[in-house]
């Protein structure tokens, strides 16, 4: 699904995201059916921390 081909297979044959190819567009994130991949610092439970947290300061900066 990648598509800058950022995932590759490591030698353990498990799938490995080449950092310097990975553009961070969530495309394998929103994909995976095994839910096995987050992004650095977008997490899902940090998103959702993130959103309760705009919640409680009512949207304002
Ligand atoms: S976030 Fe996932 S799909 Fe997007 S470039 Fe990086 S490895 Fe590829």
């Amino acid at each position: 699904m990648c598509p800058y081909s950022a995932i590759e297979r490591g030698e353990d044959r498990k799938a490995v995201v080449n950092a310097v190819l990975c553009k961070g567009c969530g495309t394998c994130v929103a994909t995976c059916p095994e839910l096995a991949i987050d992004i650095h610092h977008y997490s899902n439970e940090q998103l959702y921390q993130q959103a309760i947290a705009l919640i409680k300061n009512g949207g304002g900066a």
